[in-house]
């Protein structure tokens, strides 16, 4: 299996799969997760877990660091974005699930996601908002944000 982006070597826990090569670490969900329904509450963590991400609980959160900001590049779309950001209080991973089973979803993100290119924090909910704008200035294409 090789990584979409940089076709290096993929490693998979449970169905999550994350590039092995450090310059692009891309991740994205196994293909399988559309076969899930994620909208049933056990399934959905039974899949969070399978795949090893952190809860809510044990992210290293401090009163004032609360925050993520991450990127899904898209694929081909007739808007032309390539890159969503946003921000959130939940593991990035864990949110880009939310994005592909419909909960608090994108509909461009839902339809069209591709992988995770990266996500930064923790941040303030302040820095959060600011960063999520000043990173459109990182990305090589055009992005959208809330
Ligand atoms: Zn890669």
């Amino acid at each position: 299996m090789l990584c979409k982006k940089c076709k290096n070597i993929i490693l998979q826990i449970g169905l999550l799969k994350k590039c092995n090569n450090k310059k692009c670490a891309i991740v994205y969900w196994d293909y399988k997760v559309r076969k899930l329904n994620l909208l049933e509450e056990g399934i959905f963590i039974k899949t969070l877990e399978d795949a090893k991400i952190k809860k809510h609980n044990e992210l290293n959160k401090t009163a004032n660091k609360t925050h993520f900001v991450y990127i899904i590049k898209l694929k081909k779309n007739p808007k032309g974005y390539m890159y969503y950001r946003g921000m959130t209080g939940l593991h990035p991973y864990e949110r880009y699930l939310n994005h592909i089973r419909g909960y608090k979803s994108n509909k461009m993100v839902k339809k069209y996601h591709s992988y995770l290119l990266k996500f930064e924090g923790l941040y303030s909910y302040d820095e959060a908002k600011i960063r999520e704008q000043t990173i459109k200035n990182d990305l090589p294409g055009p992005s959208y944000g809330n």
